[in-house]
């Protein structure tokens, strides 16, 4: 028997999800659509993607219900309802997300309540297609939780669908998806699987990022990003999240700062802090970004990708910090070195001016 110290002793809980994958994959979608059943699919984008989600539509056919065009980040209640509400109007068999995060999460409000199936096709880094985690957001707040109702059943990946996906959303959704891996790779109930899913969506990203904001046309590098983003999605599904979302869960939801920009400051600091915690994460997350540190590794990526690199060029004040650091201290939750208030203060200033990240 493995003693409960030895990384051969854990639990691994695998998702049913169909993954069509490849550059034209959405050439397939009429194949996937019947597979599912549907009959009747709600087309659900944002209003800045209603292109997209026309041509989706065309290709359906029969088989398109209808197009609701309006989902915007955090999944607003009223939107949430407003979307069910076109859901049963309609006779939806399907909710088909063509999208980045904000469009998926209106699938998932849709399937909470109704559990029609979810076709969903990324068109951004963030993961939200491999997860069972939803958010709404109501009054100023989000409430998140877990539900297999809300997880895909048929995903594709068509990296042609990123290619019009601007260089520094790209690199900033790129981040986001690597956060998640970083995440996994340390949590509480990481497992052998997941890790090697982990390991292998970093290394994907920090090949394809940087090829991507050097040429947004580059296929294959939209095919390296977007592979990654399928595996730090799953990553994100198969473990707890730590420090770093927490941090980002916070500033996100209280101080209303842009997701995947958020992800992109905090990473090499929340990473930093953790490190004397987990050393053997550390080796395979800068071993997966060709580094000799994880959190330098990090820097030095998002320094190529020309990314925001202080919270106070993405909209913070700095009247908010001394908040922010209450507010992520607050509830204990697992993280490989002990949450305390005033070195997250301190992490969060360096955060606020851009500085070089510490270790706690
Ligand atoms: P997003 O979905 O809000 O998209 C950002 C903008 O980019 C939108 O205007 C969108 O229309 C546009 N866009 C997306 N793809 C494009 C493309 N290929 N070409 C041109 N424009 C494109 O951003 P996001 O970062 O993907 O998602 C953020 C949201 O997702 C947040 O609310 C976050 O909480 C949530 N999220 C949830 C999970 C989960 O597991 N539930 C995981 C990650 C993120």
């Amino acid at each position: 028997m493995p003693s409960p110290a030895s990384p051969l002793d854990f639990v691994y809980t695998g998702h049913a999800v169909r993954v069509v994958f490849g550059a034209g994959s959405l050439d397939h979608l009429e194949r996937e659509i019947g597979l599912l059943g549907a009959r009747r699919a709600l087309v659900l984008s944002t209003p800045e993607q209603a292109g997209q989600a026309e041509d989706i539509a065309r290709r359906l056919g029969a088989r398109c219900a209808g197009i609701f065009a309006r989902a915007v980040m955090h999944v607003p209640i009223e939107t949430a309802r407003a979307a069910r509400e076109e859901a049963a109007r309609v006779g939806a068999d399907c909710a088909l997300a063509v999208g980045g995060g904000s469009t998926t999460g209106l699938g998932k409000a849709i399937a909470l309540e109704s559990a029609l199936p979810i076709l969903a096709i990324p068109t951004t880094y963030a993961g939200s297609e491999m997860t069972t985690i939803y958010g709404i957001s109501e009054g100023g707040a989000k409430k998140t939780g877990r539900d297999a109702r809300v997880l895909p059943r048929t995903v594709i990946y068509d990296p042609k669908l990123t290619l019009s996906l601007p260089p520094a959303l790209s690199a900033v959704s790129g981040m986001n998806a690597i956060a998640h891996s970083v995440e996994a790779l340390y949590a509480v109930d990481a497992n052998p699987i997941i890790s090697l899913m982990a390991e292998e969506g970093i290394r994907a990203l920090a090949r394809g990022l940087p090829r991507v904001v050097a040429a947004p046309g580059d296929l294959d590098a939209r095919a390296d990003c977007l592979y990654g983003a399928w595996l730090c999605g799953t990553a994100l599904n198969g473990t707890s999240m730590a420090l770093h979302h927490k941090l980002c869960h916070t500033l996100g939801g209280s101080f209303n700062l842009p997701h995947a920009e958020t992800h992109t400051v905090i990473l090499p600091h929340a990473t930093a802090y953790n490190a004397r915690g987990t050393p053997a994460a550390m080796v395979r997350i800068a071993a997966a970004l060709g580094a000799p540190t994880a959190a330098q590794g990090l820097l030095d990526l998002e320094r190529r990708l020309g990314t925001p690199l202080a919270l106070k060029d993405i909209g913070l004040s700095e009247a908010a910090l001394d908040r922010a650091a209450e507010l992520a201290a607050a509830n204990p939750y697992a993280n490989p070195v002990p949450i305390e208030r005033a070195a997250i203060r301190r992490l969060l200033d360096n955060a606020y001016h851009g500085r070089a990240p510490e270790e706690a």
